[in-house]
């Protein structure tokens, strides 16, 4: 885990994994410690993304956090403010703007976490996650279990035949898979 040497030190920081990983309840988890050492904290999430809750971000495990909703990464840092820690859920459904704003705001001074999939229903890298994680200063890759053996899990089958890269949904829609039980979907 990283170390603050300077409280003007920025970085980023990146939790990615399947479905069903628990990547928003660990950006939680993070979010809450801040808090309670009294850090402003600013939360967003992509306006896309409101199946459980416009204005709050949920994980699976039922936990929420009060977070605002953009349609542009750009909305991101003009809402940031003064804050210390900028937490960012489902990112993997930003435009490609997003790396320059987590850059900029590390810059700054600010300690961004991010958490989003780290592969789409294909198994192929998801938007800009992959350039995320390359800037990132941390990485945490989080581990769903499989569905069908019960091994840990790093894709997510989609079990709809909808071949857009998007499809918003959750246990209805995907399962988590290991390595050996996930099936490509048919080009
Ligand atoms: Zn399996």
């Amino acid at each position: 885990m990283l170390h603050v040497i300077d409280k003007d030190y920025g970085w980023i920081e990146v939790i990615c994994g399947s479905m069903f990983s628990g990547k928003s309840e660990e950006l939680i988890r993070r979010l809450r410690r801040a808090q309670i050492a009294q850090q402003e904290v600013a939360i967003f999430k992509p306006a896309i993304d409101d199946r459980y809750s416009a204005n709050h971000i949920v994980s699976h495990s039922e936990q929420q956090i009060p977070a605002i909703a953009v349609k542009t990464a750009w909305e991101i840092l003009e809402k940031s403010g003064d804050a210390h820690v900028v937490g960012i859920d489902e990112v993997q459904f930003f435009e490609p703007e997003i790396i320059e704003v987590c850059d900029k705001l590390a810059n700054d001074g600010k300690r961004v976490i991010c958490a989003g999939l780290d592969q789409d229903y294909r198994a192929q890298p998801f938007g800009s996650v992959p350039q995320l994680l390359a800037i990132a200063e941390s990485i945490t890759k989080t581990l769903a279990i499989c569905m069908c053996c019960g091994a840990p899990a790093n894709r997510t089958q989609r079990l709809s035949k909808d071949s857009n890269q998007v499809v918003v949904g959750a246990k209805e829609i995907y399962e988590a898979r290991c390595r050996k039980c996930y099936s490509a979907p048919s080009k």
